[in-house]
């Protein structure tokens, strides 16, 4: 069974990253009246508390959004960052300290309309995380514009597509602990823009070491170069700390500093979207980055 727990990693920089381009582009499209559906194939917990054990073990979130929280940049931040930094606020008590971490479910469903014609569907697998976010949704108003299923996201996907509404937004964000994760990705986008080609689909991915992750934006490049479909990659990459790189010997691996950099792939992207991530990006890495290898890139096609 899968070990990966959301809960250590909410609010790092790859959640900040990830959050805040969800944010952009449910935002832009629930600007047009027509109905919306947003498929999350990788929830999470929903919810997460940044003083649990869980948190507090990895204080990931030191290195995103209590970082991001805590800079200059927070008074005077760019659209994005400003939408992502309101909309984290809004899950906390006025002029308290941030407790609070909404996953994507909650990003999303925050900025979804009453209407109830807009629908959100969550696939999660993990027994205990299902459980948690089958308690978060019960607890808000608009859940019968919720649906969750406890089953293979992957699967679940395929039944829905394409949506009545015409409409839709996929977010595929695996934690990739099982190698395959990345191959079902790319077929899995490859199946959906063959059913329902004018989709916006978001990936999220690990950069790490790894063939399988530098070839996935690769794949998912010429998948929608095939299509004829529009496409964004973003990347954030916070680099290593200067104390903690220094304290090996050279020629030695440098100690692990956990994941340092991830990236989100579109298709179908809104188109507002570029210039937005090309004035936020080099902002939050001027917050976020760590020193050595540090970097940001905003593409198109
Ligand atoms: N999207 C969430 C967010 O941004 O808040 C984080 C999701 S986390 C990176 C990935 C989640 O996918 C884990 O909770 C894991 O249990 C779940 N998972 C792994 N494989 C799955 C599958 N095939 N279908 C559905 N959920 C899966």
């Amino acid at each position: 069974m899968f070990s990966y727990r959301h809960g250590f990693h909410a609010g790092n920089h790859a959640d900040v990253l990830k959050h805040m381009v969800l944010i952009a582009v449910v935002k832009h499209m629930t600007a047009k009246p027509t109905a919306l559906t947003v498929v999350d194939t990788h929830a999470g917990a929903g919810l997460y508390r940044l003083d649990s054990d869980f948190a507090g073990t990895s204080g990931e979130a030191l290195d995103g959004i209590v970082k991001l929280l805590a800079s200059p940049l927070a008074a005077e931040p760019p659209p994005l960052v400003a939408d992502y930094l309101e909309l984290v606020a809004s899950f906390n008590p006025t002029g308290r300290k941030t407790k609070i971490y909404p996953g994507s479910p909650f990003v999303t469903q925050a900025l979804l309309r009453t209407d109830p014609r807009d629908k959100l569907w969550l696939f999660e697998l993990h027994p205990t995380d299902g459980k948690l976010l089958a308690g978060h949704v019960d607890q808000i108003e608009q859940k019968r514009q919720v649906a969750l299923k406890r089953e293979d996201g992957f699967e679940g996907l395929r039944a829905l597509l394409p949506p009545p509404s015409r409409r839709a937004l996929v977010l595929i964000d695996p934690s990739y602990e099982i190698k395959t994760d990345y191959t079902r990705v790319a077929a899995c986008i490859q199946e959906s823009l063959r059913k329902f080609a004018t989709g916006t689909y978001m990936v999220w991915y690990p950069v790490i070491p790894r063939p399988e992750a530098h070839e996935l934006p690769r794949r998912l490049k010429t998948l929608a170069n095939q299509a004829g479909k529009p496409w964004l990659h973003a990347t954030l990459n916070i680099g290593q700390s200067p104390e903690r790189a220094n304290t090996h010997t050279p020629g030695e691996t440098p100690p692990r500093q956990g994941l340092t950099a991830s990236g989100v792939f579109l298709v179908n992207p809104p188109h507002t979207l570029k210039p937005a991530l090309q004035e936020a990006l080099p902002a939050v890495l001027e917050v976020l980055g760590r020193g050595r290898g540090q970097s940001q890139l905003v593409e198109a096609s």
